[in-house]
């Protein structure tokens, strides 16, 4: 297994934006994602799982551990009966297109969702009233003491959560899913991206929505929408003028900039309407957002 130093981990990001990593590896096996947890654990490194970081905020001064990156066997999916079975860094398009293709419903609204099967347990991805809690089976969690099958209640998943951490990676997911006609999961899909188009920035480098919806009336979005913040800029990073709970990279953006509007529109959240926004994009490195 190959090691690599210094890899920056803009590339691996939907925003761009992100330092180097310590250390990277790309394991295609379950025996060479066994071995790098065993390199890190000997070297008591930290371990990060990147999936298409459609949810990550990188340090833009980098990540001391080993980043992983799932590839090879670990990246594929396949139809099993009505299981559609994916490694942990298999895209969600593939997972979709092989569910398609065996006429297996249930996983069209991951379509508006662009992560991997992995990234999609650590934070109970959902979308148009579909969560992955609703049809994950099991997934199995490889760690350097050992791994196991996992239900989605072993999991702890519930909105935009489970109890993973970093050095528990998903090597593999079972999905179950009910027989459906492509015809009409194709169908459905087109309505979805439609919407979703409609709605979202889908043409910007964004790491989809930056604040988990509160317990209030309005959602996130709107909150910040009536806070003026639309359109708000801070070096690179600037707020959605189209749906003010995404921040785009607006050009040469840094993860700073992006910290820093996060930090500001909390404050005006609490200010206007005394809420404290959560975040829901995941912050790997030293990146720290004020809570004040
Ligand atoms: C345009 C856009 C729209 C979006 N819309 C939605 C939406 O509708 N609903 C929604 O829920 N999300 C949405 N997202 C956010 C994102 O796509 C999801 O959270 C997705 O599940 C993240 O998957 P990922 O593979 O990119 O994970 P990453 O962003 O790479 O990682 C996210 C977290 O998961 C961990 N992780 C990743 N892979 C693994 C693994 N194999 N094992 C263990 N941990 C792992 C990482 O360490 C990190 O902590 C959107 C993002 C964008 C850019």
């Amino acid at each position: 297994m190959r090691v690599e130093e210094g890899v920056r981990l803009s590339r691996y990001t939907t925003l761009g934006t992100g330092g180097p990593a310590g250390a990277l590896a790309r394991p295609e096996t379950l025996a060479e994602l066994e071995q790098a947890l065993a390199w890190a654990a000997e070297r008591e490194l930290a371990v990060a799982t990147v999936g298409l970081g459609s949810n990550l905020l990188v340090a833009d001064d980098g990540v001391d551990a080993l980043v992983l990156k799932l590839g090879g066997e670990l990246g594929t999916a396949e139809v099993r009966g009505e299981l559609l079975v994916a490694g942990g860094g298999a895209s969600n398009a593939v997972a979709l297109h092989r569910a398609r293709a065996a006429g297996l419903g249930g996983f069209e609204f991951a379509c508006a969702i662009p992560g991997t099967a992995g990234g999609g347990v650590w934070m109970n991805a959902g979308a148009y009233g579909g969560e992955w809690a609703a049809i994950v089976e099991r997934a199995l969690v490889v760690t350097a003491e050992g791994s196991g099958w996992r239900t989605p209640a072993e999991l702890g998943m519930r909105y935009r959560h489970s109890e993973l951490g970093h050095g528990q990676v998903v090597a593999q997911v079972e999905f179950r899913l009910v027989p459906r006609p492509a015809d009409e999961i194709k169908a459905r899909v087109t309505e979805l991206q439609a919407q979703r188009k409609a709605a979202q920035p889908t043409n910007k480098r964004t790491f989809g929505s930056v604040f988990k919806n509160p317990e209030h009336e309005l959602s996130a979005g709107r909150m910040l929408e009536a806070c003026g913040l639309k359109g708000h800029r801070i070096g690179g990073a600037q707020i959605s003028p189209k749906h003010a709970n995404f921040i785009e990279n607006a050009g040469d953006a840094r993860s700073e900039d992006a910290v820093a509007l996060m930090a500001e529109a909390r404050r005006r959240a609490r200010e206007q309407f005394g809420v404290d926004l959560q975040h829901e994009v995941e912050l790997l490195g030293p990146l720290e957002l004020p809570s004040r």
